[in-house]
């Protein structure tokens, strides 16, 4: 099957162009930090994770600065530690649930590490991920459950090896090594709103 050329949430508004690799809706923001995938090898698993720079504050600049190599180490001791990595997801959802894309969906984000799902290694050769800003124990906003299952629910459509089973936490790819979106991350609701755009607007 091939993929929709541009793949619409009924819910949300929400479209993945196919040929660009892009969530129309978001701010496009490109981030030097990615490759391409394997050959002929397509999105098959969604990684959510959470980050929050510095920790626990939201609502700077800093992570676009990270994941565009513009962290200045000075700005504070923590960035000091990080701002040597080369890191990128696909998406981040801000707090007021704001999308922002770095990295073309076709294209593999620098963002899961180490990692295994389902026994396969290297999770960036097929998966996207979505960076939710918060940390593992802070309540993740309405707004960002909104703007995540209706992008999910976007990218369902618009690839084919995608589906609601195949959406992860960084925590399960990587066991021991991460922990986020952490504890605070409420599956049950992700599942239940990405169930209701997929059925309002079946793929
Ligand atoms: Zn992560």
């Amino acid at each position: 099957m091939l993929p929709n050329p541009v793949a619409r949430s009924a819910t949300t508004g929400l479209r993945v162009d196919v040929a660009s690799g892009r969530l129309l809706s978001a701010r496009q923001v490109d981030s030097p930090n990615c490759d391409e995938r394997p050959v002929g090898q397509a999105p098959e698993l969604v990684v959510v994770h959470g980050i929050s720079l510095p920790p626990g504050e939201f609502g700077g600049p800093w992570i676009e600065a990270l994941f565009t190599n513009a962290l200045p180490p000075a700005a504070h001791p923590y960035f000091e530690t990080i701002a040597g990595l080369r890191v990128s997801s696909h998406l981040l959802v801000r707090r007021d649930g704001t999308l922002v894309q770095f990295v073309p969906f076709h294209r593999r984000a620098w963002h899961a590490g180490d990692s295994r799902w389902r026994g396969r290694e290297r999770c960036n050769d097929y998966s996207i991920g979505i960076e939710l800003e918060g940390t593992d124990a802070s309540v993740y906003t309405p707004a960002q459950y909104q703007s995540l299952s209706g992008a999910i629910a976007a990218l369902c459509r618009a690839y084919p090896g995608l589906s609601p089973e195949r959406v992860v936490g960084h925590s399960d790819i990587a066991p021991g090594r991460k922990t986020d979106p952490g504890i605070a991350f409420d599956w049950p609701l992700l599942r239940t709103r990405l169930q209701l755009h997929l059925e309002l607007d079946p793929p």
